[in-house]
């Protein structure tokens, strides 16, 4: 039997033909990646090739490291493997990767939401023979409600903080969920601090999407300043001695497991918003389907669940094992806060 164009191994996604992995999870020598949060684009890799806007995101996480930047759509060919990258609508920058060897197509979504969220490349839908997706929410529980109802919900609950004499504190991912966030809050309200994490990413990608103006919270900033403001901080802030400071403050967190019921207790959380930049269950449902492909990997999330429900549907579907983690993988590591100034 003919040995498949991509294979899991103990590295990651291994395209024997070129020589490549894509998003390998061990250090090799040749590693495409899809987008820049921390399980997909690792440490150690003699040479990267991304999307172009990844590659500043991936330089400020990972620092000196050989990248090459690509355009959506751009073909490369190793070895007579064409690749290419193709929106994948999660973060700015994020991408599928389509891999072609003679005349049979393989996409891999890495991370991916359909809801065009206004500050990343919309999705697109690629055709493909093999299709190998996430599943990070993929139980039929998880239904997004529309991004503008959600930000209207999260500008509402800042201005009863602000006449409340509080200041709201607003968790979400270093990279994506806040930027998403900060894009739609409204300076009208109030001023916008950011936790030094938060700061120093949205800088990055500044110049690739205008956002509403940001005070970085340091060691001056006063308690006064940033009473009625609202703060948006990475999830490890929660419980820190870096939130302290923002007394009389109400906690918020926008993610996708605020779907689940108890999740905003279970984290202590005063107000949970459900807003994901995966795909919900419909929307992993509908992106197989417009693919075309007969063969689908599950990767990472509830992939036993869903390729069992892929099969009941007549698709021929499996699960992989991989070291994604999904938004799980999303909260900031450790590392990513200390090198942070804390007030
Ligand atoms: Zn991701």
């Amino acid at each position: 039997m003919r040995q498949p164009l991509l294979a899991f191994n103990d590295k990651g996604i291994y395209c024997a033909q070129a020589n490549v992995y894509l998003d390998p999870w061990r250090p090799v020598d040749n590693a495409i990646i899809t987008h820049g949060h921390s399980d997909h684009s690792r440490w150690g890799h003699k040479h990267y090739i991304t999307h172009h806007m990844n590659v500043p995101i991936i330089k400020h996480r990972l620092g000196d490291i050989v990248v090459t930047g690509k355009n959506w759509g751009e073909t490369f060919t190793i070895n007579g493997v064409t690749f290419s990258f193709h929106p994948a609508g999660h973060i700015i920058g994020s991408a599928q990767v389509r891999v072609e060897h003679k005349g049979e197509v393989w996409v891999f979504t890495g991370d991916y939401k359909t809801e065009d969220d206004g500050i990343s490349t919309p999705y697109e839908v690629v055709k493909c023979h093999t299709f190998i997706t996430e599943n990070t929410f993929g139980l039929p529980a998880f239904k997004w409600l529309p991004q503008t109802e959600v930000m209207d919900d999260v500008n509402n609950w800042w201005a009863t903080n602000r006449a409340d004499g509080k200041t709201s504190v607003l968790f979400g991912y270093t990279l994506g969920k806040a930027q998403r966030l900060l894009k739609y809050l409204d300076p009208n309200i109030g001023r916008i601090y950011t936790h030094g994490a938060v700061e120093n990413m949205t800088q990055v990608l500044r110049s690739m999407v205008s956002f509403p103006e940001t005070i970085r919270i340091t060691k001056e900033t006063k308690k006064e300043d940033l009473l009625g403001s609202i703060v948006l901080a990475p999830p490890s802030a929660h419980g820190s001695t870096w939130i302290r400071k923002m007394t009389p403050y109400v906690t918020g967190s926008a993610s996708g497991w605020m779907a689940f019921r108890g999740a905003r207790r279970r984290r202590a959380i005063d107000k949970g918003f459900v807003m994901s930049d995966h795909c919900d269950w419909q929307g992993l449902l509908e992106s197989i389907q417009a693919t075309g492909a007969e063969k689908i990997i599950c990767t990472h999330g509830y992939s036993d669940i869903f390729s069992t429900y892929l099969r009941e549907q007549g698709y021929d579907a499996r699960t992989e094992q991989t070291q994604y983690e999904g938004d799980e993988g999303e909260v900031e590591n450790k590392a990513d806060a200390e090198t942070d100034e804390q007030p």
